[in-house]
């Protein structure tokens, strides 16, 4: 972010800004959304200008701009539209300490304007650094419709009852109670008018005051395998609602984001060996947690049903007489198969597909090697780096084709997704040179549909590639 976002404070204020032409009157009529006090330098204004003037929506002086002009000022605009003259009058600008914006010249202003959606007291800033202006309006036009015009008025009278709902418990009791009034009680009411909504506020105060406390709840729910694009609707809706947030190392970034600012995030990161945080006390967290009375949000990658020691904690929350349901998730090797452009069953070739783990508590894990060495065997294998030469030992033990196509997927629907297309009697030595760090997924019997190159290619769909695209490329 080479541009942070902040609301100034500009009522009362001093804004200067130099020029009279169309640049000018393009950024007053933006700048007379605010309260700040606006002085125009221009020695031959526009006549909108000069009509403004006389309005006494802004001070106009006839002349250029001169040393000690924009003394006091918080924002100063260049919009002489002339490179030379925007350089000199921003120069005296900020020797006279304002901080400075020339107008269409992003490398040479301190600050940037952004693209605005007004429902005053609620504003909202669109910036793309300079990179997209037509993004920003897209996303402006978007949000101008989505939010109804009230909204400004809806807010405006819910500011001065703030301090009535105070009588609310703090957290999610004063949030389910805003959350009524701004997307349903307050909405309904102002349709009547506006003298409808102060007694709608009042009546929906102590309904909720009366109302008994909501009961903690934990929701597991699979986080899919990284892209945020993702997560199920219902996975997105439970990360709304989270009061607490607890959460596994294969997590990304991107996808914490989405939890609410106050949420509290606790990472149980686990190692691909054994857990950092024991599995009792994260049972304990998650337990402990809920009985406040919160909504907490168990959020494991891909599926929560798949490798997750899932039931351990549901059999915690259930002792603890707390309810709790599922959200099933994207798991690991969907992504992975999807991203080399294969099938996991296909006609003819492989009826059923196993979901192997390369390790489990004791060590490497055991499996039916000698039905999997047949030919036309298909397993996902999750866990499988550090166990790759145990897996290709046995198998090859049990009779399995040293040529058996092997792919293993690393951070499959993540940005630095790679894959590696190799064979049984390689796997070892080619994950060894390789020396993948992230998660990955091994698919036994399975090769790419493409070549390497031309999948390494396929960008994460939210990079912006239409699926259809991504499809014809990866094919
Ligand atoms: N519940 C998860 C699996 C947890 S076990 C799921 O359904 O996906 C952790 C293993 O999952 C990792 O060691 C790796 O093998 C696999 N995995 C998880 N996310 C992955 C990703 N984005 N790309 C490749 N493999 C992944």
């Amino acid at each position: 972010m080479q541009h942070f976002p902040i609301f100034l404070t500009v009522a009362g204020r001093r804004i200067v800004l130099s020029g009279g032409g169309d640049a000018a009157r393009a950024k007053l009529r933006l700048l007379f959304k605010t309260e700040a006090h606006l002085t125009v330098f221009a020695a031959r204004p526009d006549p909108q200008i000069e009509t403004w003037a006389v309005e006494n929506r802004l001070t106009l002086i006839r002349r250029p701009m001169e040393a000690g002009d924009a003394l006091c000022a918080v924002l100063f605009y260049a919009a002489d539209e002339d490179p030379a003259e925007d350089a000199r009058t921003t120069a005296l600008a900020r020797a006279d300490g304002a901080l400075t914006n020339i107008v269409d010249n992003l490398h040479d202003s301190q600050f940037i304007t952004p693209a605005i959606v007004d429902r005053d007291p609620v504003t909202i800033a669109i910036g793309t650094e300079g990179a997209a202006p037509v993004l920003a309006r897209a996303i402006k036009a978007d949000l101008e419709e989505k939010l109804p015009t009230a909204l400004g008025t809806l807010a405006r009278i819910g500011k001065t009852f703030r301090k009535a709902a105070d009588a609310l418990p703090f957290g999610r009791p004063r949030r389910d109670f805003w959350r009524a009034y701004y997307f349903n009680a307050g909405p309904k009411a102002i349709q009547t008018g506006v003298e409808a909504v102060q007694p709608a506020l009042d009546a929906l105060l102590d309904t909720h005051l009366t109302k008994p406390q909501r009961a903690g709840h934990v929701a597991f729910v699979g986080a899919g395998p990284g892209d945020p694009e993702l997560l199920t609707l219902k996975a997105r809706r439970a990360l709304d609602e989270a009061d607490v947030v607890i959460h596994d190392r294969l997590i990304t970034p991107q996808i914490l984001e989405l939890a609410r600012r106050e949420a509290i995030l606790i990472d149980a990161g686990k190692e691909g060996f054994g857990p950092s945080m024991s599995q009792a006390e994260i049972n304990a967290r998650i337990v402990e947690h809920a009985r406040t009375g919160a909504q907490v949000v168990r959020l494991k990658g891909g599926d929560a049903t798949l490798f997750g020691r899932l039931d351990e904690e549901i059999d915690a929350v259930t002792e603890a007489g707390i309810g709790w349901h599922i959200v099933p998730g994207i798991t690991a090797a969907s992504a992975a198969v999807a991203s080399i452009g294969q099938s996991l069953t296909k006609r003819g070739r492989n009826a059923s597909v196993r979901f192997l783990t390369g390790h489990d508590m004791k060590g490497f894990a055991d499996h039916d090697w000698k039905t999997l060495a047949q030919p036309g065997q298909i397993a996902a294998i999750y866990m499988g780096k550090k166990a790759a030469r145990f897996i290709q030992g046995r198998l090859l033990m049990h009779g399995a084709a040293a040529d058996t196509p092997v792919s293993v997927i690393e951070n499959a629907s993540r940005p630095d997704q790679r894959m590696l297309d190799t064979t049984l009697a390689r796997l070892p030595a080619d994950l060894a040179q390789a020396g993948l760090t992230g998660p990955a997924l091994t698919f036994y019997g399975l090769a790419p549909r493409a070549t390497a190159a031309e999948l390494d290619a396929v960008p994460p769909s939210y990079l912006q590639t239409p699926a259809t695209d991504l499809q014809q490329e990866a094919l």
